[in-house]
């Protein structure tokens, strides 16, 4: 199962993914996950599974 990240967390440094719309988000450590730009969603994984098609 993926790990969900929630917006007030703070993952450490990587490349993050809305859940919702796939919006990738870039943390550096330390930061803290904001809720989504694009559609305010508040939840985020560390794989895109919206193109999950290698
Ligand atoms: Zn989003």
């Amino acid at each position: 199962m993926e790990n969900v990240i929630k917006t007030g967390e703070t993952p450490g440094k990587g490349t993050y993914y809305c859940t919702n719309c796939g919006q990738k988000i870039e943390l550096e450590d330390g930061q803290t996950m904001p809720p989504c730009p694009k559609c305010t969603n508040n939840g985020f994984t560390r794989t895109d599974q919206h193109e999950n098609r290698f």
